[in-house]
């Protein structure tokens, strides 16, 4: 008994075209295996449009969520009217995306006249798009013949009641799951499931986190025992590069789950590593694929490291940095200077994506989010005045317009050289670097380079050691 599991994201059902094409891939797909749970995403804009309605309402405008009620009908009627039929589900369907605008449009009132939304009401709201979509799917491929009926993952999926960002819990998920999907699968019938969606023990509707119709379906993956899970996305899959950066860039064949988890903490637009750990964890095969290119394979993500000894998989750029340092003479081997250095950066709630400091300890350098480098200096002062006043530390100051610049690959591991290529690559450019730093998992090199050089790095990087392998 083959399962697959399918995951269509937010553009991969935005629009009619998509749906058309996302219907097509799904009944392809039923022919081949033996069982096909499907998991939707609300359309491309629709969770962002609702979150925006209920914030404002809570602001006292109501004038955006009635905007986006006219709105997300034109949206959901444009794709009904162009895909279901008069004479079949199209009046039931029509009424469905009403009544479901209308239960966001009472939210949005109690939340207007409350003043405020908390995160319970928020995954009330923000759930709609999701179900109002899998609605829509099912019925459309009813209308071709199919047997499928859309599910509300608060049936299937419990969680704690973190709402906005809820935590699975698996043993209570897999005693509901496989039980309520089992008689749709029986009798051949395809699930479509809203992704992003769960509910507590009690029933109360959480959501999973935003993007999180991924995890939604490693979950049921898990949960299914299913033999493959598919991602349908628009691009063909994880690729090398920014295309706009790296003319070359291409697509990644296999990667493995560490170089998953480097590329997303690195900036690349890829999957969460968190979202997909239940089928990595199982050893269940995932597939990230192109709902617009369905026969390129796309990127499989495996559990254990794959690579050829000395390959970099991908090279990423984070922007919008900047690069903080503590200097002076006087630090050297005085301990903590760096505890405190990095207590008054965590008190500005600032998130630090790379340190580096010289064996001289003259200096200590770390990078964070541009907007938070003005209070975050003036903290590192407040707690160093005594050594700023007796001159042991000589000046914090930040070096803004900087970008983090990462190879990753697994095959770095244990391999000299790598390192001397990609800065052999640098020179060849005359391409200052200002740190650097490798992480002791030798899965990924980082270097920070003034942001206006950093596209040229990356096309050196990518030419020297991703092309010429
Ligand atoms: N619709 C949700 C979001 O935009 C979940 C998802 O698309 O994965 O965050
Ligand atoms: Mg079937």
């Amino acid at each position: 008994m083959a399962t697959l599991v399918m995951k269509f994201g937010g553009t991969s059902v935005g629009s009619t075209e998509a749906i058309d094409q996302a219907a097509a891939i799904v009944l392809e797909q039923d022919r081949d295996w033996d069982r096909l749970v499907v998991v939707v995403s609300a359309m491309s804009g629709v969770t962002d449009a609702l979150t925006r309605g209920a914030l404002r309402s809570a602001q006292g405008d109501t004038g955006t969520y009635r905007a986006t009620v006219t709105d997300l009908r034109a949206r959901h009627y444009g794709v009904i009217d162009a895909l279901l039929a008069a004479s079949g589900e199209r009046a039931d369907l029509l009424g469905i995306v009403d009544r479901h605008l209308e239960e966001f449009a009472a939210f949005c009132h109690s939340v207007h006249v409350l003043g405020e939304v908390t995160p319970r009401a928020m995954d009330a709201i923000t759930s709609l798009g999701e179900r109002i979509n899998a609605r829509v799917l099912a019925a459309v491929l009813r209308a071709r013949g199919a047997d499928s009926e859309a599910v509300d993952a608060t049936e299937l999926i419990v969680t704690d009641d973190t709402f906005q960002d809820a935590v699975p819990l698996m043993d209570a998920t897999r005693a509901k799951a496989p039980a309520r999907l089992e008689a749709l699968l029986e009798r051949k019938a395809t699930p479509i499931v809203t992704g992003f969606v769960g509910a507590t023990a009690g029933g109360v509707t959480t959501t999973l986190g935003r993007g999180g119709s991924d995890f939604s379906a490693a979950i049921l993956g898990d949960c299914l025992d299913a033999d493959e899970v598919w991602i349908w996305t628009d691009v063909d899959g994880v690729m090398s590069a920014d295309p706009r950066l790296v003319p070359d860039a291409r697509v990644i064949p296999v990667l493995s789950y560490a170089e998953v988890g480097e590329l997303a903490y690195f900036g690349a637009k890829v999957l969460h590593p968190r979202t997909i750990r239940p089928v990595v964890e199982r050893g269940i095969p995932l597939w990230v694929k192109n709902t617009f290119n369905p026969s390129f394979p796309g990127t499989s993500v495996v559990s254990e490291p794959e690579s050829t000894p000395g390959t970099v998989k991908a090279v990423t750029a984070i922007t919008g940095l900047s690069m903080v340092t503590v200097e002076g003479r006087g630090m050297m081997g005085v301990p903590g200077i760096a505890a405190r250095t990095f207590a008054a950066v965590a008190s500005q709630g600032a998130s630090v994506l790379m340190i580096s400091q010289a064996s001289s300890e003259q200096s200590i350098s770390f990078l964070i989010p541009t907007a938070a480098a003005p209070p975050v200096i003036k903290a590192i002062e407040a707690e160093m005045a005594l050594e700023l006043a007796r001159r042991d530390v000589d000046r914090v100051w930040s070096l803004d317009q900087v970008v983090i610049v990462t190879a990753v690959g697994t095959g770095m591991r244990g391999t000299p050289g790598v390192a001397a290529r990609i800065f052999g690559a640098l020179a060849g450019g005359d391409i200052n670097v200002v740190a650097i730093a490798q992480g002791s998992s030798e899965c990924s090199v980082s270097f920070v380079v003034s942001a206006e050089i950093a596209p040229e790095a990356l096309r050196r990087i990518h030419e020297e050691v991703i092309n010429n392998v």
